[in-house]
């Protein structure tokens, strides 16, 4: 695969007319070739159109057939690891080791998703036979299953350059339901964006997808990607990135004459809550594992754990000596981008003038030109001043973390209630601990999309039961998850068909259920055909 920084549109690359780009390694500062060209508002036409008449045939696709796609962009994408790696890990400093795991999970999921489709999970048939004796009025045959909602536009994330870009959670989850897929890349890794994106191209050629199913346009944010939004063929958005600019989408949806769904899954600081059964069990290894979660990734992780309450209790000063040394300890790392270094940077510099707060780690990082190095830094402060100053809750994405020491449980919970809308929360403790927390606990559910117990919130599973949501400003829609295969949800609406002849009815919705799925026929789950 030959990079040649142009955008793709459908079968065919834009032709070179817009603004040329370069990618940039984070490590060093230096260019790397080639240059990519910014696609223009032309070419945002073109892509939408395509994507509309694609459409058509792709959402009358069975799910078995969507299944066979979705497996094969995995099959390339593993065909041609080497490369894809080797590009990613240029562009974003993350290591190599890290990079082939992320490839792994992003096939996983792809297959995953292509199951749920084949499995008829993302049709939600329900059939409700009609009942003509029903008095006083005859009841109706009513049979309902979700449908794609049309062309969708993906913002790819910074922070996972293969499980939430190109060919990542957002693209899959919207081929699943049956949407043609318009990628706006991220700046980040302009390269890596442009091979899996080659491996898409040639996955809709192998499979016989109508070649609007995928579009990438290069581009800005806020002229290419504000443009795929307003596009009046696009029908939904999905994002991950900064809180500024999924509200930005968010207001440019709803503006729009005919307003769409986005989603935006947007910051979140994962609080974290350390009981004092559990601190006086085990203070040093939670600091540890505190520590662990905190770094991971240079904190570049959606889910990193930004503040920690401490429950008052004996061995609370050894937790938080050892989680300082840990910090202070911690090799600065490279940053995916220098934007995000600069404002990890500032974030922190924040932090340090906040009035008491105390910063008690803050590791000095190599900060030349170009260079996006990145030092842990730990701050503590106590619940009060917590409590009295709202943008201690602000994120600050990177190695960081604010302890906040609490004088007392309830002291805790007020803090706890006074939290915006969260991807996780957390709680470490003993079962006494859990036992006398019954109101924390519920707190905290109605704060965040997935509640964590006695574990650290980094690391999510890509499976069927995972929430990765929450309400806002975690994401734009607490309904949501942009994280398994209830992903797909996103991008499908329910239709209802009111005694309609069998034949005219779609597969999914048949009496004798040619696909096999399972169906909620009155109120019952099966599987079987059902007697006619
Ligand atoms: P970002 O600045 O929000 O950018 C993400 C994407 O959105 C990019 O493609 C960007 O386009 C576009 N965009 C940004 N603002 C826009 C606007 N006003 N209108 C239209 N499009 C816009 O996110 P980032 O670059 O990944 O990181 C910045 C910050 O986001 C981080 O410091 C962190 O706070 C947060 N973040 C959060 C998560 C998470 O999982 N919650 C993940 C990554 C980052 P351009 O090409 O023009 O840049």
């Amino acid at each position: 695969m030959k990079l040649e920084g142009l955008s793709i549109l459908g079968q065919t690359r834009v032709k070179p007319a817009g603004k040329p780009n370069a990618a940039i390694n984070p490590a060093t500062g230096a260019v790397i070739g080639p240059d990519f060209l910014w696609s223009t508002t032309a070419d945002v036409d073109a892509a939408a159109q395509l994507a509309a008449d694609a459409f058509v045939e792709f959402s009358r696709w069975p799910g078995k057939r969507r299944e066979g796609f979705l497996k094969r962009i995995a099959e390339l994408l593993e065909a041609n690891a080497t490369a894809i790696v080797e590009r990613a890990n240029q562009e974003t400093g993350l290591p190599v080791a890290r990079l082939q795991g992320e490839l792994a999970r992003t096939c996983f999921q792809m297959r995953l998703y292509g199951e749920a489709a084949a499995s008829g999970l993302c049709a939600g048939a329900r059939i409700d036979h009609a009942d003509p004796n029903r008095k006083p009025l005859p009841k109706p045959d009513l049979r309902s299953m979700m449908v794609p909602l049309g062309p969708v536009v993906v913002f790819s994330a910074s922070n996972f350059p293969l499980a939430y870009s190109v060919a990542g959670g957002d693209t899959a989850s919207a081929l699943a339901a049956g949407c043609p897929v318009i990628v706006k890349p991220h700046q980040g890794h302009l390269g890596t964006s442009e091979l899996v994106a080659l491996v898409v191209q040639q996955a809709v050629r192998d499979c016989g997808a109508p070649e609007g199913v995928f579009s990438m346009l290069y581009g800005a944010g806020r002229e290419i990607g504000i443009a795929l939004v307003k596009h009046p063929l696009v029908k939904a958005v999905g994002f991950t990135g900064s809180r500024a600019g999924g509200r930005a989408l968010m207001d440019a949806a709803a503006a729009r004459p005919e307003p769409i769904p986005v989603y935006a899954e947007m910051g979140s600081i994962n609080p974290v809550f350390m009981l004092s059964g559990a601190l006086n069990h085990k203070a040093e290894e939670l600091a540890a594992g505190l520590h662990g979660s905190v770094t991971l990734g240079v904190g570049q992780f959606c889910t990193n754990p930004g503040l920690i309450f401490v429950e008052r209790a004996a061995a609370a000063k050894s937790f938080l000596q050892k989680l300082e040394n840990l910090m202070a300890s911690t090799p600065p790392g490279t940053m995916l981008t220098a934007d995000l270094c600069s404002a990890y940077r500032a974030g922190v510099e924040k932090f340090s003038k906040a009035a008491g707060v105390h910063r008690a780690v803050a590791v000095d990082a190599e900060a030349g030109e170009g260079r996006a190095q990145a030092g842990a830094a730990l701050f503590v402060t106590d619940a009060v001043t917590f409590l009295g100053n709202h943008s201690l809750m602000d994120e600050v994405f990177g190695p960081s973390t604010l302890v906040v020491e609490c004088s007392s449980r309830e002291q805790m919970l007020a803090a706890a209630k006074k939290l915006e809308g969260q991807l996780t929360a957390t709680i470490h403790g003993t079962p006494e601990d859990f036992a006398a927390s019954r109101e924390l606990i519920e707190t905290l559910a109605n704060k965040a999309g997935r509640l964590v117990c006695n574990a650290f919130p980094t690391g999510v599973e890509v499976c069927h039961a995972m929430t990765h949501g929450g309400p806002y400003p975690a994401t734009s829609d607490g309904r949501s998850t942009s994280v398994g295969t209830r992903a797909i949800e996103r991008f499908v609406r329910p239709v209802c068909f009111q005694n309609f002849p069998d034949a005219a009815l779609p597969d999914e919705l048949k009496e004798s259920n040619p696909l096999g799925i399972w169906r909620l026929v009155d109120g019952k789950l099966a599987r079987a055909a059902t007697p006619s």
